[in-house]
């Protein structure tokens, strides 16, 4: 069993941003307001994850970590609502680290806690916290070494574990986030609003947010798309600024990566990248976002549509600022 959850965490877990990716979702899956990640050593001594969501019940912390558990299965496939639904986060996780949750709901009138530690679950104790939820990872991959050879360094983790809490926190304008690190990555993003995405995009770009950016807003058969993207001289020497989402999911993938270099093939050299924040929505049976694990990956049932409105609208913002 442990062995089968290491073999999972392999393909989920592939380093401290992926543990921070999966337990901030739980958190907003969990209806956070809050949510509050602290790491040490570039997530690989110590990451923490707090959030004032619904908490977990004393009788069900210990299916939160068995494999295949999960309180999110909906009846229709195509209609995952939730972030999380393969139940495999937190058994992968504790078979390669040492995890605990502690947890409270609004309606137990005391918390509980459990841990993992490599694999081994203990009981069930009595603990004391607010409502909501706390989960604590420390020494990852401690019982996998080999995994750890793999690991770029603090300073490079500790970069992955901010992007990640970045692209997730513009999906969610209203949800305050919080990240501190031993080093000097911390961050703050107050909860926004009125949901404006656009407020969150600029608190987490800050200055790398042009403020003469494109805005889309485009729809083909259903599809539609909507944000912002810089023109050609507002650029960078990376990707790392371009926020891309499908159905309110960060993503990162090649045929959308590829639309957006497409659509500045004749202004853009190859080696600079535009900064963008792009939302597209679809009809969920129209899209597969679980092809792999990790879930950054998207198929398209329509892959030509989604690329050519992609081009269609950056090439119609370019030629409307006369670009
Ligand atoms: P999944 O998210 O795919 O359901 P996980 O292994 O990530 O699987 O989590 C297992 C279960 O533990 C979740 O279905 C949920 O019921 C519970 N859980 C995990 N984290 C939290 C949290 N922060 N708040 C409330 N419940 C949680
Ligand atoms: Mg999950």
């Amino acid at each position: 069993e442990t062995m089968i959850n290491q073999i999972a965490a392999g393909e989920v877990i592939e380093r401290p941003a992926s543990v921070v990716k999966e337990l901030v979702e739980n958190a907003l899956d969990a209806g956070a307001r809050r949510i509050e990640v602290v790491t040490a050593g570039g997530g690989l001594s110590l990451i923490r994850v707090t959030d004032d969501g619904g908490g977990i019940a004393e009788p069900e912390l210990a299916l939160a970590v068995a494999r295949h558990c999960t309180s999110k299965l909906s009846d229709d496939i195509h209609d995952i609502r939730s972030l999380g639904f393969r139940g495999e986060a937190l058994p992968s996780i504790g078979s390669v680290a040492r995890l605990s949750i502690r947890s409270r709901t609004a309606a137990g009138d005391s918390a509980a806690e459990i841990g993992i530690d490599g694999g081994h679950v203990s009981a069930v104790r009595p603990a004391a916290a607010n409502r909501g939820t706390t989960v604590e990872v420390r020494d990852l991959f401690f019982a996998t070494p080999a995994r750890l050879k793999f690991m770029k360094g603090e300073r490079a983790e500790a970069t992955a574990i901010t992007d990640v809490v970045k692209r997730i926190a513009v999906a969610f304008p209203a949800v305050r986030f919080t990240l501190a690190g031993s080093d000097r990555s911390t961050l703050e993003l107050p909860a926004v609003t009125e949901n404006d995405r656009l407020a969150r995009v600029a608190q987490v770009m800050g200055a790398e947010f042009p403020d003469n950016a494109l805005a889309i807003d485009a729809e083909r058969e259903g599809v539609r798309l909507t944000g912002h993207v810089s023109i050609p001289s507002f650029t960078r020497a990376n990707a790392l600024l371009q926020y891309v989402y499908v159905n309110g999911r960060p993503v990162r993938d090649r045929l959308l990566a590829g639309a957006i270099r497409g659509a500045y093939a004749d202004v853009l050299p190859r080696d600079r990248h535009a900064v963008t924040a792009l939302f597209l929505e679809l009809e969920p049976a129209l899209v597969d976002v679980n092809v792999h694990p990790a879930k950054a990956d998207v198929r398209f049932r329509d892959p030509g549509l989604v690329r050519g409105l992609i081009v269609g609208a950056i090439r119609a913002a370019l030629a409307g600022a006369g670009i």
